[in-house]
């Protein structure tokens, strides 16, 4: 994808304390309609890797019936769901619960919410020591508990299910009030998958939801951020999105592999906010205008400690306003001067930012 390429927005000027430049009316949404101490039965029905390619790493899609139960269509996409696997914990405990994002627009994966899904990647790591008790020199194989359990299941197999969790990560009411940011590393695309499906892909025509449907023209930028092209999550999906729609640009920001810059020679990775931070300072993309508009939204969603590098970026540039919310103990300090430490505890994001990472 071509990041000079323009792209259509509609309306990137909203004029000063126009209603816009508040809170986005969000959707409403259900929570904790079923209890991790209480879960509901769900049964996997699709489970399938979805890299762009062969990788050291696994992440699958994986899709879950839960018709009869009272998660079926209380979901909005953006929110995310409990798995408490089987078996006992050292302890002899049963499990506890583990998050994951929705990767399925509100209707669902069927059109009628009776199937829900996620991107869970296989957590896979050398043992270290946890509590004093631990042999320092096992450096064994370390499979995370759920996220393992997870993949493993087959078609047609159970998966205890609780949730629905969370409210923030959602889409606005009345999506074309809006222009939007998307920022995700890793399996933080998930829930882009379920907004982008939702914005731009529609209902299956079966569904109740397709009446009423309308695609949205607001301008639409993801940025994935991967180690490897290899790790790209969906990526057919959202090059089809782009292609079918020029609202919609799909940004891929590869860490550890050369690119080429701007006058083709080979220059090294880049994160997510280091391509932000080039699209702002060559305005590339009017990226300088479109942070600037009060109609954008920034959603954020992947690596825990992600937003650091965000948020310093939005500050050091003065494009934090309506998105940041900074803490007094910074306001005498350039932001070009924060560090990484001020930023994670004195730097909060605003209703015009939400921000998902773990
Ligand atoms: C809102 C939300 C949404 C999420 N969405 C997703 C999603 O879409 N996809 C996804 O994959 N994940 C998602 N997660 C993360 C998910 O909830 C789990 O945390 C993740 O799958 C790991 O769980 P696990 O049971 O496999 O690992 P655990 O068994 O719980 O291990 C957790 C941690 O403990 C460490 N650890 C424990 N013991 C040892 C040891 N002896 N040696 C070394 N390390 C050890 C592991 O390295 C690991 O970091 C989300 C989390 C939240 C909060």
């Amino acid at each position: 994808m071509n990041a000079a390429d323009p792209v259509t927005s509609p309306s990137a000027s909203t004029p000063a304390g126009h209603p816009l430049a508040g809170s986005p009316d969000l959707v409403e949404a259900k929570m904790h309609l079923v209890l991790p101490t209480a879960p509901v039965t769900g049964r996997i029905v699709e489970s399938r890797l979805c890299m762009k390619a062969k990788s050291a790493s696994f992440v699958r899609h994986v899709a879950i019936d839960v018709s009869g139960t009272p998660l079926a269509g209380s979901f909005q996409a953006g929110q995310s769901f409990g798995v408490i696997p089987d078996g006992v914990d050292a302890f002899g405990k049963p499990h506890k619960v583990r998050l994951y994002s929705l990767a399925s627009p509100t209707w669902g994966e069927d059109g009628h919410g009776n199937v829900i899904a996620t991107t869970p990647k296989r957590l896979i790591a050398e043992r270290e020591p946890q509590k004093p008790s631990d042999d320092p020199s096992d450096h064994g194989l370390f499979t995370g508990v759920c996220s393992n359990w997870l993949c493993d299941r087959k078609v047609g197999d159970a998966v205890q299910v609780s949730g629905p969790n969370g409210k923030r990560f959602c889409l606005p009411k009345n999506p074309n009030d809006h222009d939007y940011l998307f920022l995700a590393t890793g399996t933080g695309i998930a829930p882009f998958r379920g907004f982008l499906m939702e914005l731009l892909q529609g209902p299956p025509a079966h569904s109740p939801a397709a009446a009423r449907w309308k695609p949205c023209t607001s301008r639409i930028e993801l940025l994935m951020g991967s180690p490897y092209t290899t790790d790209l999550l969906y990526d057919d999906l959202f090059r089809g999105l782009a292609a079918a729609h020029p609202n919609f640009r799909y940004t891929t920001v590869i860490s550890r592999e050369s690119r080429l810059d701007e006058q083709g020679n080979p220059a090294r990775g880049e994160y997510v906010h280091q391509h932000l931070e080039r699209g702002v300072e060559r305005d590339f993309g009017r990226f300088r205008e479109f942070l600037g508009s009060p109609r954008t939204l920034i959603y954020v969603c992947g690596l825990a400690g992600m937003q650091v590098g965000i948020f310093h970026m939005l500050a050091k540039h003065g494009l934090g306003d309506g998105y940041l919310t900074v803490h007094e103990e910074l306001a005498g300090i350039s932001p070009h001067d924060w560090t990484p430490d001020q930023i994670k505890r004195r730097v909060r994001p605003t209703h015009r930012c939400m921000l998902e990472v773990y």
